[in-house]
């Protein structure tokens, strides 16, 4: 599935959001929006625009049916026109500057250990962080504009989880873990508040499983029905996890990134 990676800047307070995004990409006042700008503005449009695949480029459709609402290129874009979004391009949505940035490598896919059917995923880009917080059996997950801004109130107690990017190295940390849960990496006990991940790494706790998966690359999934994780197409003929042979797997890749 294609991906983009967007900055959000609001000018009135000048924070600073960076997240990837499976397409469709719905922005606007509303609610039902992957990203909501402010829902007090009148001005802008419940869906305003939205950021879409076609014929495998990245387009931007306006959906604002007033004028001067979406700039893009020092040009107020017409009611329902639609514009070609490359790497670098920004567009002005009223006090908001939303550039696009080079999508993400990496996705990070939430999976249900006992089934270990895929619960969620998302992509991880640089500079930005994806929360995950409640206890060992549900957890939710989501993007966070801000990691020193983070809800202290809606994590105290519970469990909680950050996945980040610190300069470029993705990184994984243990905010508040109340349960006394055991953290694995790859199998084995982690001791650490925060470590480094990579790609095609597996971080167990609690029921959870998250699993870093390059984006876009080829890798096969582990026959062994209790294990499924993702290996690397082309090294090693064993299962990076469980050890299982490798060959005859398919060439699949989990999860919709
Ligand atoms: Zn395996």
């Amino acid at each position: 599935m294609p991906t983009v990676a967007i900055a959000v800047v609001n000018e009135r307070n000048s924070e600073e959001m960076r997240q990837g995004y499976v397409l469709p990409v719905r922005i606007g006042r509303g609610a039902a929006c992957n990203i909501q700008l402010d829902p007090e503005n009148r001005a802008i449009s419940r869906l305003h625009v939205e950021i879409l695949e076609e014929n495998g480029r990245i387009v931007l459709l306006n959906r604002a049916l007033n004028q001067n609402a979406t700039m893009f290129h020092g040009r107020s874009l017409a009611a329902n026109e639609k514009v070609a979004l490359e790497i670098g391009d920004s567009f002005r949505i009223f006090d908001y500057e939303l550039k696009v940035l080079a999508p993400s490598t990496l996705g990070l896919l939430h999976v249900d250990k006992g089934s270990l059917r895929p619960r969620a995923e998302h992509p991880l880009v640089p500079g930005g962080a994806i929360l995950a917080y409640g206890d060992a059996h549900h957890l939710t997950v989501e993007p966070v504009a801000r990691l020193d801004r983070i809800d202290t109130q809606k994590i105290a107690g519970r469990l909680a989880l950050l996945f980040y990017f610190d300069g470029d190295q993705p990184t994984f940390a243990v905010l508040s873990n109340p349960e006394g849960l055991q953290v694995f990496l790859d199998r084995g006990l982690v001791q650490q508040d925060a470590l480094y991940i990579q790609a095609l790494d597996t971080i167990e706790i609690g029921d959870h499983r998250f699993e870093i998966h390059p984006v876009g690359e080829p890798a096969i999934v582990c026959e062994n029905p209790s294990c499924q994780v993702l290996n690397h197409y082309d090294r090693g003929e064993n299962c990076r996890l469980c050890g299982t042979r490798l060959f005859g797997a398919t060439r699949i890749v989990r999860g919709k990134i």
